[in-house]
């Protein structure tokens, strides 16, 4: 099974990714994973990232497409894959339908999670990351058992650079603009399932699951639900 998450920033991808990915056993492929390991390491890709990233702007697309075709032959994809924060453009998306196509592969489900701007702002201000395993944590709304620290490994969590105030603005701007015309692109393939990302954790992972499985039996009878 092939699945997009997208939402603007803040929305609960990586949160619900990483839930979809375990149910469905497909790796979790974030580029925005890859591309803070990359600039942790000082790699090259890393470097050129760096600065697009710290201003809250995109990565140019050349780059998190080269990402993407180089995760994509890798073996754990399979029996399917998720996408989390790609594509974030039309240029990308039209990039990963030749790639797929060459492979003889779809894009089964997009799943869009929908949320209001005063919200998303409140999850970036508090979000926290383990620096050692990726796990993440609010300091409200999910806090680690002991405070500054990971429950699962005992590494220490850090604030994003890009989710301090200024950057978290400039991030759901360029949202708007640039990957709102990919949910329209989705939108008229007829792939798109939008859910409300408003309440707990898992109750939005029940509902993703319902539109999976909706959009799964119709596709089996033959029909399109949405
Ligand atoms: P969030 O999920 O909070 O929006 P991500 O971790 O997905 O953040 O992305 C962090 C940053 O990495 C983005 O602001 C952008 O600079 C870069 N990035 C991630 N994915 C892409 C992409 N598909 N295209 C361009 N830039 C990207
Ligand atoms: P994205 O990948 O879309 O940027 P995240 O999954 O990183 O979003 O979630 C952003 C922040 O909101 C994190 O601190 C996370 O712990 C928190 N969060 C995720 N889902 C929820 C939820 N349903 N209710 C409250 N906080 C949440
Ligand atoms: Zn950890």
């Amino acid at each position: 099974m092939n699945v997009i998450i997208t939402g603007p920033p803040g929305s609960g991808k990586g949160t619900q990714g990483k839930l979809i990915a375990e149910k469905y056993h497909i790796p979790q492929i974030s580029t925005g994973d890859i591309l803070r390991e990359a600039v942790r390491n000082g790699a090259a890709l890393g470097l050129e990232a760096k600065a697009y990233m710290g201003r809250g702007g995109l990565v140019p697309d050349e780059l998190v497409i080269r990402i993407i075709e180089d995760r994509l032959i890798q073996r754990d994809c399979g029996r399917g894959f998720l996408l989390d924060g790609f594509p974030r453009t039309v240029a990308q998306a039209n990039a990963l339908e030749r790639m797929l196509k060459k492979k003889g592969l779809v894009i089964d489900h997009v799943i869009n999670i929908e949320i209001e701007m005063e919200e998303l702002i409140r999850r970036l201000r508090g979000r926290r990351t383990c620096s050692r395993c990726g796990a993440m944590y609010h300091l409200f709304f999910n806090p680690p058992k002991k405070e500054g620290i990971c429950d699962i490994c005992g590494g220490s969590l850090y604030q994003r650079d890009d989710d301090k105030e200024e950057t978290i603005r400039s991030r759901l701007e360029v949202y708007s603009h640039q990957t709102g015309p990919v949910i329209q692109y989705y939108a008229s393939r007829r792939l798109v399932r939008s859910i409300s990302g408003v309440g707990n954790i898992d109750d939005i992972f029940h509902r993703i699951l319902g539109a999976i499985d909706d959009r799964e039996t119709y596709a089996k009878r033959g029909g399109n639900p949405s």
